[in-house]
């Protein structure tokens, strides 16, 4: 069994989510898509991020306005506004949700990803914060195609990013589709293996020193090596 959670990134943006919705629809693929709280606000987005949630995907969180790192910006406000806002602004458009994507830099996982107020508020709102382990980089041009079906077959589960935004991976979507469903025995889900959940529900799961810019100061495990094989030194 080869398991798939495939997520779209950095949009919504209207004229390109509805192809990646149609792409998915076409095959009755399940996915999550990990919205910018700023692009939700603006014009067509909130139709938009409504018409991903009535096609029954998963929508998360992925910052208000996806500029600088949260682990560049140690200021807890920035963290505050980031994941804060976005949360209420899907609240607020009954599209509540407890799930957080930290943007990258370029797919890059470190310590840029998260502040220590970033984290703070993480577990104290019982997030869920989830990465990847798949960044075919579809931006760059059309072997993303073959990066997602090669990380796939490398596996067991794969947690792929794509971005449905204009120069995303819109234009090879149904090709690629048709090719990862060519792929014995694959399994599209909406999960997430423990290895991609830094936090769930507000409990650290592999969240470690390597993902956050400084020391934080609560949910630290109790017992090291309880969960996070490895991932507190
Ligand atoms: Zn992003």
């Amino acid at each position: 069994m080869t398991r798939l959670t495939l997520t779209f990134d950095n949009g919504p943006t209207p004229g390109v989510t509805e192809r990646v919705l149609a792409s998915l629809a076409a095959r009755r693929l399940p996915a999550v898509f990990f919205v910018v709280g700023q692009r939700v606000l603006s014009d067509g987005g909130r139709r938009m991020v409504e018409q991903v949630a009535a096609a029954g995907h998963l929508i998360g969180n992925h910052s208000l306005t996806h500029t600088d790192a949260l682990g560049d910006r140690p200021d807890p406000a920035y963290a505050e506004r980031e994941i804060g806002e976005t949360f209420a602004v899907l609240a607020d458009l009954g599209l509540p949700t407890a799930m957080f994507r930290p943007p990258g830099n370029m797919g890059k996982i470190g310590s840029h990803l998260l502040s220590p107020g970033a984290v703070d508020l993480l577990l104290r709102e019982r997030s869920t914060t989830i990465v990847w382990n798949s960044v075919p980089r579809d931006w760059e041009g059309p072997e993303w195609v073959d990066r997602l079906l090669a990380s796939v077959r490398a596996q067991e589960h794969t947690v792929a990013v794509l971005h449905d935004i204009g120069g995303g991976c819109a234009e090879l979507l149904d090709t690629a589709l048709d090719r990862l469903l060519e792929v014995p025995d694959i399994e599209f889900t909406r999960e997430f293996p423990d290895e991609v959940v830094l936090t769930r529900d507000g409990q650290a799961v592999s969240l470690g020193p390597q993902h956050v810019s400084g020391p934080w100061s609560s949910g630290r495990p109790q017992s090291p090596g309880l969960r996070a094989e490895g991932a507190i030194t």
